[in-house]
């Protein structure tokens, strides 16, 4: 575990997709959570700093990859967590629909060769609540406001807290080391879309940027999200 600033933390040691932990009064805060066997690495990690598991009370969802909510289950599980996603996401997370992927029509980059994952539908999990753009999560962070960020998934989400000018980004960016980029073409639905989403949290001006993947940025974080943005297509 990582702290980010206080009462933000990450998970280290997770394969693939990076797992927020948020402390708060009344409980604790996920904020997605990475592939299928990582349940057991989350959960250590979180008793290793003197909680329990039935400390977590929420489970935010940025969207439904498998990558992102594979552990999903086994947390909900174990923790008894309300899971939080947005609408469109919903019916994904729940299985009744398969991950939607991008279709040729919109394919940049490597997908316009066709490559992209075979159709997959998810383990059910069943969502408590769902949230969408301009709604607020108010016991979270003291205030965590939804923004819609579609593009990457079509209700993909991101979490801001604006006080502490921090941002959740899930896969608008992805961060690959000291490299950042925009998110895999072949794993997007709609690049342009991800982009109009990316200009709009960058003008958010955000101090602390947590990606779906890659380490946290902290140093000019909106400089670098503006520039991304200006040049992407
Ligand atoms: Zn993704």
């Amino acid at each position: 575990m990582r702290t980010i600033i206080p009462g933000v933390h990450t998970f280290t040691g997770l394969l693939a997709g990076r797992v927020y932990l948020i402390e708060d009064p009344d409980g604790l805060t996920l904020i997605d959570t990475s592939i299928a066997p990582s349940g057991r690495k989350i959960l250590d990690q979180i008793r290793a700093m003197g909680r329990q598991p039935a400390d977590v009370k929420r489970i935010l969802i940025t969207h439904a990859h498998p990558d992102h909510i594979g552990s999903l289950p086994e947390l909900k599980a174990a923790t008894g967590a309300q899971v939080i996603a947005s609408s469109a996401e919903r019916p994904v997370i729940e299985g009744q629909i398969p991950i939607p992927r991008v279709t040729p029509d919109k394919a940049v980059g490597i997908a316009r060769l066709g490559l992209r994952p075979p159709s997959m539908t998810l383990k059910p999990t069943l969502v408590d609540r769902e949230v969408n753009d301009g709604n607020t999560l108010p016991e979270v962070l003291g205030g965590l406001l939804v923004i819609a960020t579609p593009g990457h998934a079509p209700g993909h989400i991101a979490f801001w807290q604006p006080e502490k000018r921090l941002i959740f980004l899930g896969d608008i960016l992805m961060r690959f080391g000291n490299w950042i980029r925009l998110p895999i073409s072949s794993l997007t639905c709609d690049m342009t879309e991800n982009t109009r989403s990316l200009k709009k949290v960058s003008e958010l001006n955000p101090a602390v940027v947590c990606f779906g993947h890659g380490a946290p940025l902290t140093e000019n974080a909106a400089q670098i999200m503006r520039g991304l943005a200006q040049r992407s297509p």
